[in-house]
């Protein structure tokens, strides 16, 4: 696929530059980090491109156990990164090797998947089940839940999303991740992620986030209720996966049916709960 009807482009080294480039560029101007789903895309609509790989936004940093990833960070760079390997023992780097291919991630930003919202994104579940924020530049910067930049509108809009920040977890906390997919490259037919906050054996709250059922991630709020105080037992486990099964509308696409869909999110949600489970175990004393 190509661009043919591109006829220009900018590489701004400053966000407000990049925002007026955006927004004097027309109608068929868009902002673009790695290309990979934008040039793939192949749009006659597209006309111009502001490019953000040089506006020093690709970075990772531990600040004080907040884990802070800078929007045109590399899918491999995040996973590589030692903070990213300490932060809630691993699960961001284990997702990560999750998605696509190494050529793919070696160019695919982390700020191009949450923002192009494909359904089938396997870091927006796991990303909201952090309770990460986001934040964005229109002129101003603005932090805000990254549950908002779904609620919105389908893309940013006149913004540039700069960084994202996934909470210091607090003792007792662990997340997990699993991914259905037909092939080890292929996308999602069902992907699921846990975070379970823990007082000894109790659960104190939990978020639980299932993605491409083939809509865009949802939260299973029913399942999250069932495990508030809870001992985290087999039964406790096998209920919320009951309840998550029961309230998440599935659909059918080319990767499975409804029917099929319905019972991966009882076995995503119980493998997600068990292995958060078990790691909160190994580490307490
Ligand atoms: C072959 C293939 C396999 C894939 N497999 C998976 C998979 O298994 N799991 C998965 O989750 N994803 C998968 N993806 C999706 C992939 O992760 C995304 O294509 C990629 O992350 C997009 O990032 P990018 O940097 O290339 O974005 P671009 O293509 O540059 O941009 C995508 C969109 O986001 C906008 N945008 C980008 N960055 C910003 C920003 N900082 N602020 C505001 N707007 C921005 C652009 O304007 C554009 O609309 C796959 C993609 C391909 C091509």
């Amino acid at each position: 696929m190509q661009l043919t009807h591109l006829q220009s482009y900018v590489r701004p080294t400053d966000l407000p530059a990049a925002i007026d480039a955006l927004r004097f560029g027309g109608r068929g101007t868009r902002l673009m980090a790695a290309g990979t789903d934008l040039v793939l895309s192949g749009s006659d609509e597209i006309t111009g491109l502001v490019d953000l790989a040089g506006l020093g936004l690709s970075s990772v940093e531990d600040r004080d156990g907040t884990l802070a990833i800078g929007a045109t960070t590399t899918l491999t760079d995040v996973m590589q990164d030692v903070a990213t390997g300490t932060y809630l023992d691993g699960v961001v780097a284990r997702m990560l090797q999750r998605v696509g291919t190494p050529p793919l991630r070696n160019a695919a930003t982390i700020g191009g998947n949450l923002v192009r919202r494909q359904p089938w994104s396997d870091i927006i579940p796991l990303f909201r089940a952090l309770d990460a924020t986001v934040t964005v530049f229109d002129g101003e910067h603005q932090t805000m839940a990254i549950g908002e930049l779904y609620e919105q509108a389908a893309h940013l809009t006149g913004a540039i999303l700069t960084e994202i920040q996934l909470p210091r977890p607090p003792i007792g906390t662990a997340a997990a991740f699993w991914k259905f997919a037909r092939s080890e490259v292929d996308v999602a037919t069902l992907n699921c992620a846990v975070m379970l906050h823990t007082d000894g054996d109790r659960c104190t709250a939990a978020r639980i986030y299932i993605g491409a059922t083939p809509r865009l991630a949802a939260a299973a709020s029913g399942a999250e209720e069932t495990l508030r105080g809870a001992q985290l037992t087999g039964n406790a486990i096998a209920d919320a996966a009951r309840t998550a099964a029961g309230e998440i509308e599935t659909g059918d696409d080319l990767r499975g049916d409804a029917a099929y869909r319905t019972r991966l999110v009882g076995v995503g949600v119980t493998r997600c709960l068990m292995e958060a489970r078990d790691r909160i175990r190994e580490v307490r004393p």
